[in-house]
This record gives C-alpha cells, sequence and structure tokens, in this order.
C-alpha cells in the first residue's frame, strides 16, 4: 500500500532521473532490512522507494510542453480505424520513434493521433500501416507522467514506410471476414462492428448512438475491450475446458495461454494489458500452489501494476477497477454477515451491488461528472449478458473465416443481446443525476478515508461510513445562490462558456473547448437543467463541450445561427439533438422570443448568407432582471461594423467583449454604441493567447466601463432593478446607469 502512495506522490512530483539508481538501492536495502528484521517500518520504507522509484524511471512528457504543444517528429503504425471527433478525425497508433529538436522522447507507446482539417475517409492512412511525418505533441504539464496527444495540420505531413506489425494484418483480416458473415444487412453489420471492436481492439464500425446510449447509464465500459472482457474470456475457456474434462492444472496453463492470445489480438491497450498480467499472476500463483489471503493479494497485484506502469495511476478506468476491487474484497462480506435476515443469495447479491455503487460513485462522479443511481443494479444485470456477447463475438470471429453460415447464426446472437443490453442500459440510465468534483481539500480527505477503509485497521469501518457520508452529503447540498439573476462566465481551461441564470430557468452560451469542461463547470454550478444550449459560431473553442452536453444533459432546446446550420460541426451537434428528441431552434436577425423569465432578441447575423465564421457569429440581447446583456461570439470589426449599419438595438448594460477582447474587435465606435456599464472577456482560465488585448482594454477603461477578465469562474449578480455585483473577482459593486462608481 505505501508503493500505492509513493506512485500517487510521484505522479504529481515526479522524481529527477538522477535519483533512479539511488531509489532502486534504498529500496533493496529496506527490503533486506524488513525481511531480516520483519519490522513493519522496513516495509513501508521499502515499498515507498519502489514506487518512488518507478516513477523515476517512466517516461515523461517533456517540461517544455506546458500549456502549449511542442512540435515533434515521429514515425507510428496505425492501430485502429477513424472515428470522426469534434477535432478531427482520431484513431490510436504505437509510437515507435519520437523526436524534438533532434533529440529523441521518451513516451508510452499508444497515442492518440489526431488529423485537423478536411481529409475524406478514404485518403486516411489504414491500420496496419505505418508513416513518418510531422506534428504536434501536447499534454497535461500538471501530470508529467501522462500521456500525450498527437495532432497533424495535414495529410500532406505524412509519410508512408514500408512494413507494418503483422499483428494488425491479422486483425484485417478478422474485421474483413466478420464483415463478409454479415452479408448486406445493416442489423448483422453493426453486430460485426460491434464484434470487431470487443475481440480485435477496432472501433471505427461502432455507431456512434450505441455508444451514447450505454454511456448515459454508465454502462459504455462494456465496449471498451478492458479488463472485464479479459476476466469473462477467461470464464468462457474455463468453462469450455471443464466442459471437456480438462483437469486443474491443465485448465490453468490453457487460460493463461488464451488470455495472453486474446491480450495480443484485441489490440493489447494498457487496460488489456493489466488485466492479462494480473489474471496470469494469479492463475501462476494459484499453480505454484500458494495459499492466497485475498485482501494482501489484491494490494499486491495493484501496486504491482503500479510499478510496472506508474502513469496508470491518471485513468480513471485504472482507478475505477483497482478501487472497486479492493473494495469488494475488503467489504462484500462483513456487508454480508449484517444481512442475515434474508437469504444467502439475495444477501450477497445485495452486498456485491451495494458495495459496488459506494465504492464506484464518488468515482464515477469525479471523473464523469453524473453518477446512475440505478446503474450498478443495470451492470449487475448487463453481466451475464456481456458475458454472451463476448462468447458470442469470440465463437463468431473464429468461425466467420471458414464456415460464413455458422458466423451469421452467431452475428445474430451479438445482435440480439446488444439490443438487450441496450434496453437495461436505458433503465440503468434512467435515474442520472450530475454529480460535481470534489473542491480539492475534500478530494483529499476523501482519499485519506478511503485508504483506510481498505486496510484491515480497526478503524476501517468507520472510515468506510465516513466517506459514504462524505459522498452522499457532497450530492446533495444545494449551493447557497445570492442573487436571483446572474451570468456567470465558466472557468472551463479555454474558450468561452457563458452561463445566464433567472430564478430556476438556465441558458448556456457556447460551451468551452475541451469536451467535459462545461459539463463538469455547470454541474459545479448545481445547474442539473438547461432551457437552452446556444452556440454563437463553429469554432473548436465554443462548440468543443456541446456533444457532451447534448448526450449527457437535459437541455430544452438547441439554438444556432441559421446560416452557419449547414456547418459539419453544426451538422454533427444537430444529429445529437435528434438523436435525443431534442428541439432545434435555428436563429436570425430579427427573432424575439422568451426563454423563461429572459426576452431573447436576435440581431446578427441576418438569413442571407454572410462571408467568414466569426463575423457570423450570432449576436443577442438577453433581458434579464431589468439588466440587458449583450453575446456577441467571436464577432469581428467588419461584422461590429456591418451589425451597427443594420441600425440594430446594441445598446446593453453588460458586453461579453467580442472574440474573446481580441484586437480583431471591440472598435471605439461599437463600444461607444453598446455604452456597457461592465464588459466581460470570455476567454476561459488559461486562453491559448493574450486574452483581452491592451489596446482594447484600455478602449474599455476609457469609455469608462469595468473590465472584467477571467481568472476562473466569474459571476455577476443582479436583484431585479438591482445594482450588478461582482464575485468571483475582487468584490467591485457597479451602481447602473446614474452613478457608475465603484466600491
Ligand atoms: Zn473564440
Amino acid at each position: 500500500m505505501s508503493s500505492t502512495v509513493a506512485v500517487v506522490v510521484g505522479n504529481l512530483l515526479p522524481p529527477a532521473q538522477v535519483w533512479r539508481w539511488p531509489l532502486v538501492l534504498c529500496a533493496l536495502a529496506a527490503l533486506a532490512l524488513a525481511l531480516a528484521r520483519r519490522r513493519r517500518l522496513w516495509w513501508v520504507a521499502a515499498g515507498t522507494c519502489t514506487g518512488l522509484a518507478a516513477c523515476a524511471f517512466a517516461a515523461r512528457l517533456p517540461l517544455a510542453i506546458g500549456e502549449k504543444s511542442l512540435p515533434v517528429r515521429f514515425t507510428v503504425a496505425i492501430r485502429d480505424g477513424w472515428v470522426e471527433s469534434t477535432q478531427g478525425f482520431r484513431t490510436r497508433a504505437r509510437l515507435e520513434q519520437l523526436e524534438w529538436r533532434g533529440t529523441p522522447l521518451q513516451h508510452e507507446r499508444e497515442i492518440e493521433l489526431y488529423i485537423a482539417g478536411s481529409a475524406a475517409l478514404s485518403e486516411l492512412p489504414g491500420a496496419g500501416t505505418r508513416w513518418q511525418g510531422s506534428g504536434e505533441l501536447s499534454g497535461g504539464a500538471r501530470m508529467p507522467l501522462g500521456s500525450g496527444v498527437l495532432r497533424v495540420k495535414s495529410l500532406l505531413l505524412l509519410r508512408p514506410l514500408p512494413g507494418g506489425p503483422w499483428l494488425d494484418g491479422v486483425r484485417d483480416r478478422g474485421v474483413g471476414a466478420l464483415q463478409r458473415a454479415a452479408g448486406v444487412s445493416p442489423r448483422l453489420l453493426r453486430a460485426a462492428g460491434l464484434a470487431s471492436a470487443l475481440m480485435l481492439g477496432r472501433r471505427e464500425e461502432l455507431q456512434e448512438g450505441e455508444v451514447t446510449s450505454l454511456r448515459r447509464s454508465g454502462m459504455a465500459h462494456l465496449l471498451a475491450v478492458a479488463g472485464l472482457h479479459v476476466g469473462l474470456v477467461a470464464g468462457f475457456f474455463w468453462l469450455v475446458l471443464f466442459g471437456l474434462g480438462v483437469g486443474p492444472r491443465g485448465r490453468r496453463w490453457l487460460i493463461a495461454v488464451a488470455v495472453f492470445a486474446f491480450a495480443l489480438l484485441s489490440g493489447g491497450n494498457a487496460p488489456v494489458r493489466r488485466a492479462a498480467t494480473a489474471t496470469i499472476a494469479y492463475l501462476v500463483a494459484r499453480q505454484l500452489g500458494r495459499p492466497l489471503v485475498p485482501l494482501p493479494t489484491t494490494w499486491a497485484i495493484v501496486a504491482g501494476l503500479m510499478v510496472l506502469e506508474p502513469a496508470a495511476v491518471l485513468e480513471p478506468g485504472f482507478q475505477l477497477s483497482a478501487f472497486v476491487t479492493l473494495a469488494l474484497v475488503r467489504w462484500v462480506g462483513p456487508v454480508q454477515k449484517r444481512l442475515v435476515a434474508l437469504p444467502r443469495w439475495l444477501a450477497s447479491a445485495l452486498a456485491v451491488a451495494l458495495v459496488a455503487q459506494c465504492a464506484s460513485m464518488p468515482l464515477v462522479g469525479q471523473h464523469f461528472v453524473a453518477v446512475a443511481p440505478l446503474g450498478v443494479v443495470a451492470n449487475l444485470a448487463a453481466m451475464p449478458l456481456a458475458f454472451v456477447l463476448v462468447a458470442a463475438s469470440l465463437v463468431a470471429l473464429v468461425l466467420a473465416g471458414w464456415w460464413r453460415l455458422a458466423g451469421a447464426a452467431l452475428l445474430q446472437l451479438v445482435a440480439a443481446t446488444q439490443w438487450t443490453l441496450d434496453g437495461v442500459s436505458r433503465l440503468g440510465g434512467l435515474g442520472s443525476v450530475p454529480f460535481p468534483p470534489f473542491v480539492v481539500l475534500l478530494a483529499g480527505v476523501f482519499g485519506a478515508l478511503a485508504a483506510l477503509a481498505l486496510t484491515r485497521s480497526r478503524w476501517s469501518a468507520a472510515a468506510a461510513l465516513a466517506a459514504v457520508a462524505i459522498t452522499a452529503a457532497w450530492l446533495v447540498t444545494p449551493l447557497p445562490r445570492p442573487f436571483p439573476h446572474e451570468l456567470r462566465a465558466l472557468a472551463v481551461s479555454d474558450g468561452m462558456a457563458v452561463l445566464v441564470r433567472s430564478g430556476a430557468g438556465a441558458v448556456l452560451v457556447d460551451a468551452g473547448r475541451a469536451p467535459m469542461e462545461a459539463w463538469r463547470e455547470l454541474s459545479r454550478a448545481r445547474v442539473h437543467r438547461l432551457d437552452a444550449l446556444v452556440i454563437t459560431h463553429p469554432d473548436i473553442d465554443h462548440i468543443g463541450g456541446a456533444a457532451v452536453l447534448l448526450e449527457r444533459a437535459r437541455v430544452g432546446a438547441l439554438m444556432y445561427p441559421l446560416v452557419l446550420a449547414e456547418r459539419r460541426e453544426i451538422g454533427r451537434l444537430r444529429r445529437l439533438a435528434r438523436e435525443r428528441g431534442i428541439p432545434e431552434c435555428p436563429l436570425a436577425a430579427g427573432q424575439l422570443f422568451r426563454i423563461g423569465d429572459a426576452t431573447c432578441e436576435v440581431l446578427w447575423p441576418p438569413a442571407r448568407p454572410t462571408s467568414a465564421d466569426n463575423n457570423a457569429s450570432l449576436v443577442m440581447g438577453v433581458g434579464v432582471g431589468g439588466i440587458r446583456l449583450l453575446i456577441t461570439g467571436d464577432l469581428e470589426a467588419s461584422g461590429e461594423a456591418a451589425l451597427l449599419a443594420s441600425g440594430a438595438a446594441v445598446r446593453s448594460d453588460v458586453l461579453q467583449l467580442p472574440h474573446h477582447g481580441s484586437r480583431t474587435s471591440s472598435t471605439a465606435s461599437f463600444l461607444r454604441a453598446v455604452g456597457p456599464v461592465l464588459a466581460l472577456a470570455a476567454t476561459g482560465v488559461s486562453p491559448r493567447f493574450a486574452y483581452p488585448d491592451r489596446t482594447v482594454a484600455e478602449r474599455v477603461r476609457r469609455l469608462p466601463s469595468v473590465l472584467v477578465s477571467q481568472p476562473g469562474t466569474v459571476s455577476v449578480g443582479w436583484e431585479t432593478g438591482g445594482p450588478l455585483v461582482l464575485a468571483g473577482g475582487e468584490g467591485v459593486r457597479v451602481h447602473r446607469r446614474q452613478g457608475r462608481e465603484r466600491e
């Protein structure tokens, strides 16, 4: 356990590489002392040194990466098919070589690769081919051991290399065989896509809708090949070998071989690799006849996996499976004992469900910002289905190559199971509620309590109860709201996401750059329902988080400028909205409507096409509680001029500075025409450029008007007819119109 804690610390503050060998020596010395003296202190020291040494050895992102990205040259082998995302086409690739300014960089083998710009799906490099090229490596500076993302601006920057891993060729043939077995039936083709994803790690044929519906109930992991599937494959082979009458010793060896082969074939991504390692280690230990005490064994496996791959601790999937497994091993027995009144099978099923729910909820909430209280029940019900799915896919893959009819029959079974699974998942997702992420201090307290709860200490029961109580209290405690009306620039890291609230109503204008952030920040503000999601224009720093919101949040309507309706990025959101039954609302200048207590007047763009995207940004006056807000998106100087020339009523109390306060916008004449009391540069917390621009800031101050830039969440609140009060910054109080004084 001490090495686990050391790896967690080592990820945040990795020791310099010069300490590698000294740490190994310390670990060996402590281990020798521990074996000689049999004192707990030396075991703790040995574990700590091992964990830190593992972090010192681990590949890390270069420090220079910061918020920006590094120009790199690389050689990769494409691992998977391509999936379209908001940031271009995406796939997984295996890194063979990576260098920055001529120096080779260490990095994890597997990396996500994006190709931006417009490319046709058929032009993209196929799975199993090798490529050399140049692009940008980006990653999180705060988590130096994490893995990065490679972005390539255009296909022209990639050059094919001869050769490719033979295994990818095998996978390609497998995908082909499954598709031939499916024939032309769309239902069977979907099943073939699912079987390829489960068995061969090829996700390109997976339909977006399938993943989304499972994600809502926390069951998407059933489609991502991971530790669970390793377990299911092992179980399947156990059954088959048991049926064939193979003895326990031979069975263990054969299962170990099968698990290894499956890990290779399914792509051997990190979770599969880890689960396969753990399973094989367990089988070998059993084979050698070791008596295994469950809790220390599980801890040893978790610690071992973390020492092998320290960066794994940053992955939600690893955290979740390690934590839930430990919790199940530690607490199912004691909980079951408390339920003596019930029949045995019911008591054990209830105990498993209860422990898994309590353990998974805080972590799932922290990472995915929503918890499904029914999700665990649905998951338990889904287990047998998942087993059938894996077994049928496996046999279909084996048979499809040489007996097409049998392959097709098994694909029918895959399709039927998937259909049932979808129904179960829908039930599970019914009670899904947003979970606001823990604040740092609370996360620390929770972590300490959870660690204590997973030991055999006499305080563990109290710690477990306290951890559960903290989670429950955090989930239900409402946040105080000092003002009935509020304008809040959400603390997304880059881009714009502005929330307007009045009474129970809430409208979000734009959704920032990173997919999850707007959803997380909304949840943090305890906003569970949006009356409308308004998209000003399809730039990635405004639209990046919109898809996640449409998938997961309760959204009343999707609004966007009519002239941009046919843009690819907006088209994708419209498809999502249609799938979820969310009404669409294309906007054009001249429209006037109400959302809850707010009156909205669309001022720009007109219904006829205009030139560039930024100048087609939505401009909207919103009247709430006696205050008028002007939303401007990324409008630039020429757009401002055209807007003024159209004679639109722009005068407002609060102005969202166009284009984040960049120098392309906010001309003096525009600012004078709006005459705001308060000008907000909605930039996100760490924008890519130095916003707001100095000349714009000077112009705003000369109005005179209060300029608000965005170091974190910025909130402006007011009572109906009352003064604007700025919170989150330095507590500036602004009187309207008459006074314009600051306190
Ligand atoms: Zn922007």
